[in-house]
């Protein structure tokens, strides 16, 4: 059987430290659907189709990773695709807490997924989405920080 895992997220914009754990993820696992989760109380720059738009682009050479959107629950979304694990970043001890509560809780929902922690790689253990749009705004580079189609996206954004 097929062993299939979900790496949600808001990606707002997608980083390389995303693009990392996709692509470990991707190694472990058959497939990964990379899901855009729409309803996180976040006011976000990049739209949910611009979001899943720039995942694609920086995944095309993935065989076995996909993009997704969904705004609902994710232990739902999660059954539906039939997923046996849940992948999520660590990068600092700042992130734990966060992530154990969201754990603790999709757990409670749904007993069958598992959810798997990968540690950042430690060049990208500072490195966020925030940060990123942050030095993007003052036209500071970010080629190092984000895939390609990324980066032209946020000189777009903030021409
Ligand atoms: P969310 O709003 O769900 O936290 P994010 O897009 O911020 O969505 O993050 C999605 C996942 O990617 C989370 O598990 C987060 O911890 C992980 N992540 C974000 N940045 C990094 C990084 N630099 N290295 C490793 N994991 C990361």
């Amino acid at each position: 059987m097929s062993r299939l895992a979900v790496c949600p997220g808001s990606f707002d914009p997608l980083t390389n430290g995303h693009l990392d754990i996709i692509q470990r993820g991707a190694e472990v696992f058959d497939h990964v659907i990379v899901a855009v989760f729409n309803n996180r109380n976040k006011s976000t720059l990049f739209s949910v189709e611009e979001r899943f738009q720039l995942i694609e682009e920086s995944t095309k050479d993935l065989p076995n990773v996909s993009v997704d959107v969904s705004s609902g629950l994710l232990m739902d979304y999660a059954k539906e695709k039939n997923a046996k694990a849940i992948i999520r970043g660590l990068r600092a001890v700042s992130d734990f807490e966060y992530e154990m509560q969201i754990t603790s809780m999709n757990r409670k929902l749904n007993q069958e997924v598992e959810t798997l922690f990968m540690m950042t790689n430690n060049q990208y253990s500072f490195l966020s989405s925030s940060i990123v749009k942050e030095v993007a705004k003052y036209h500071a580079p970010v080629s190092d920080l984000v895939p390609a189609p990324v980066e032209e996206a946020l000189k777009r954004k903030f021409a």
